[in-house]
């Protein structure tokens, strides 16, 4: 088997999911890191239209670092996706496969993909072949919930957040700075 040169940059695919708190962040964290490193990073957030902390610190303090949401105002209901909730999610995947093949970017992180691929919105075959062909360099970052088992197979790094506790539980509402 051949032996990558040292420094030889190949790119990962990684996968961040499960149902614990912790895969935006993570997403976002390694986004940094990146950035810190002189990377070129590109954020695409499926299903997400309202600025959350994270882009809107990239918005104000992070010229660099591109942050394109591809949602509307309102959550997307799973059992009544709207036609523009199908059009807003194929311009993220559209500009998910161009951000990703056009050399322009080091790292792309496609947040809460996972969830738009299990919501019907963008069809898994064509991640899957997206994924296969990304170009060698670029480090792709995938996230949400219910990551399908295809993509775990395909994935170099999966780390699965699981809710040991959660203040939801409690009845705690979402806060802003925390989780959003
Ligand atoms: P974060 O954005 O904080 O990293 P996440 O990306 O892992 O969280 P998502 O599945 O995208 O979480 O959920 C989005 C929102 O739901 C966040 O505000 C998050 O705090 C909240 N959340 C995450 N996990 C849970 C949970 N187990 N129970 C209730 N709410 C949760
Ligand atoms: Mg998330």
């Amino acid at each position: 088997m051949p032996v990558p040169e040292e420094g030889a940059a190949r790119g990962l695919i990684i996968v961040y999911t499960g149902d614990g708190k912790g895969k935006t962040t993570a997403a976002f964290g390694l986004a940094l890191r990146a950035l810190g490193r002189g990377r070129r990073v590109k954020v695409i957030q499926f299903l997400k239209g309202r600025p959350s902390g994270e882009v809107l610190a990239a918005q104000r303090w992070l010229p660099l670092l591109s942050v394109e949401q591809a949602g509307g105002e309102s959550l997307v209901d799973p059992r009544a996706l709207s036609p523009e909730d199908r059009q807003r999610a194929a311009a993220g995947w559209s500009s998910a496969c161009a951000a990703v093949s056009s050399g322009q970017w080091d790292v792309v992180v496609l947040d809460e993909l996972n969830v738009a691929v299990n919501f019907g919105l963008i069809p898994l075959a064509e991640v899957l072949e997206m994924v296969r062909r990304k170009p060698s360099a670029v480090d792709l970052v995938l996230t949400g919930r219910g990551a399908p088992p295809e993509l775990i197979q395909l994935a170099d790094l999966v780390t699965e957040m699981r809710e040991v506790k959660h203040p939801f539980r409690k009845g705690v509402p979402a806060r802003t700075g925390i989780d959003l």
